[in-house]
């Protein structure tokens, strides 16, 4: 076909996204996005102004070639697409669902100056699904390696996006590499944390798959700190290096009264035991009782995941309680749409100040005020500020916490020689090591509470610092 010329590509509208209408999907966990056609991908490829010097590329963390796979892509060579991408983004399946593109890649596309921004996000999911569904049809064979008998050992603690992506650079470079998970399964957040109405969880589990065929061996139910301590690993499972990337999976409460009422959790609890343990069904070990009327604290992904999760468990009226407005709100923009479209009733500049009991001691209510936005400080936010006399009560059975995570103790705990933040999370010099020597970390134990992508390109950038230590030190 030949080249399209500029006003041809401009002329192209911006292609939509099918998705499973919102009065069906809010009873199940199925996935709401249905994922790009064959055709629709090839037109929003030929959007793209495949821009000479794209900014697109320097807003994505970890680089990807994104004008040279939407190319591939306009030109049907979807497998070479999702090849390109691999190179850069081990998991584009997974990135291409959850990464925060409006704010990342997509949000200086230059087409968005015309019209709106090509959705590279969706295209980057749809040539990873592709390649997946034809190496599963037998059309491409799937990358098998095994690690020599004599290789290195190195151990990764965690299994989230960090970890992966570390285990994959590192079982690439001919290591012997060992992932340990305190979960019974491997995916961190991509598994417990993120439903699958989201991001379904064959998708990561297909991930962890093409990381045990080439050769990365996977250890779950082991917690690092308290079954084994990394010196251990070290002196006598004589693993020469290791990479922390346990996450920051401890929740944060407000500190309001009634916060250890019954009926209260926390995100994290709430979306664990629905994701992982089966909480949906009645009748398996750690069921939730399912709340009538809900009230979500937060605005992040977890809360708008935490939401959409009461709906789809049976609640009747469920409430986003979020004390700035939707403009600065956290979440990805087509979570918030989403939640909309399922039900979900936000009450914005709104901040709860103490939750409220029956009898019984069960959640009753939260007692919130209004709140409103101040002058935008040097750094451009709006700070709030409460609005007096404006108390008010939201009546509900079931209060979930989604205000934030921090980093989790236990290992650390167990490994004093680790060098630490103010906020208890791990510091590291450039290369990714830590006070240890021979022991890195990455991903949000040493961010903070970041995201996908970032996280697994710290996995990957440290996997390259590994090597390299262990080349001069091994
Ligand atoms: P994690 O994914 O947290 O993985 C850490 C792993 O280490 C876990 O499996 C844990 O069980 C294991 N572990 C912990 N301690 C030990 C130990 N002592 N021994 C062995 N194993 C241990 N980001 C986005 O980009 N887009 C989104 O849409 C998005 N949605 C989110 C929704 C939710 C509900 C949450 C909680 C987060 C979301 N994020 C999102 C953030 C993103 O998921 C995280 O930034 C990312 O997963 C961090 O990766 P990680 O590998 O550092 O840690
Ligand atoms: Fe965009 Fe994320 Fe893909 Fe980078 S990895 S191109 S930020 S979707
Ligand atoms: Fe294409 Fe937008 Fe990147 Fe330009 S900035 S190359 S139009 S995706």
């Amino acid at each position: 076909m030949a080249e399209l010329t500029k006003k041809e590509r401009v002329a192209i509208p911006a292609q939509q996204m099918p998705e499973r209408p919102g009065n069906e999907r809010n009873k199940d966990f199925k996935e709401v996005n249905l994922g790009l056609s064959q055709e629709q991908a090839v037109l929003e490829a030929s959007r793209c102004l495949q821009c000479k010097n794209p900014p697109c590329v320097s807003d994505c963390p970890v680089s990807v070639n994104i004008p040279e796979f939407i190319r591939l892509i306009s030109e049907r060579k979807f497998i070479e697409a999702a090849l390109l991408i691999r190179r850069d983004n081990s998991l584009p399946a997974i990135t291409g669902r959850v990464c925060p593109q409006e704010k990342q890649c997509q949000s200086r596309c230059l087409r968005g100056k015309i019209d709106s921004s090509v959705a590279i996000g969706w295209l980057e999911r749809f040539a990873a699904d592709y390649l997946a569904a034809a190496q599963a049809a037998g059309e491409v064979s799937a990358e098998t390696m095994a690690a020599k008998s004599d290789a290195i050992k190195v151990a990764v603690v965690g299994s989230g996006p960090a970890g992966l992506a570390c285990a994959g650079e590192l079982a690439r470079m001919g290591y012997a590499v060992t992932v340990f998970e305190a979960f019974h399964k491997a995916g961190g957040v991509l598994v417990y944390g993120i439903p699958e109405f989201r991001l379904p969880n064959d998708i990561v589990e297909r991930e962890v798959q093409q990381l045990k065929s080439n050769g990365v061996v996977f250890e779950t139910n082991v917690i690092v700190g308290r079954t084994v301590k990394i010196h251990e690993l070290m002196e006598e499972e004589h693993f020469k290096a290791v990479f922390i990337a346990n996450g920051a999976g401890l929740p944060s409460f407000m500190g309001i009264t009634g916060e250890n009422l019954k009926g209260v959790y926390s995100a994290n609890e709430y979306l664990t035991r629905s994701n992982l343990m089966g909480a949906f069904d009645r009748n398996s070990d750690t069921p939730i009782t399912a709340g009538k009327k809900v009230c979500v604290v937060g605005g992040g992904n977890t809360a708008m995941d935490a939401v959409r999760t009461s709906i789809r468990l049976g609640s009747e009226q469920s409430h986003l309680v979020y004390r700035r407005d939707l403009a600065q709100m956290p979440a990805r923009i087509e979570e918030v749409h989403h939640a909309e479209q399922e039900g979900v009733i936000f009450d914005l500049l709104t901040s709860p100040i103490e939750i409220l009991a029956d009898e019984n001691g069960w959640v009753s209510g939260i007692k919130c005020v209004k709140m409103q936005l101040k002058e935008a400080d040097a750094s451009g936010r709006q700070g709030v500020t409460q609005i007096p006399n404006s108390e008010f009560i939201i009546e509900c059975d079931q209060v979930i916490m989604a205000i934030g995570i921090k980093a989790n103790p236990l290992l650390t705990a167990a490994t004093p020689e680790l060098n630490l933040n103010a906020k208890g999370y791990i510091q590291t010099d450039a290369t990714g090591m830590t006070s240890i020597p021979g022991v890195f970390a990455g991903g949000d134990i040493v961010r903070g509470a970041a995201t996908v992508i970032l996280a697994m390109g710290d996995g990957k950038k440290t996997a390259e610092s590994m090597n390299n230590w262990l080349s001069a030190n091994a």
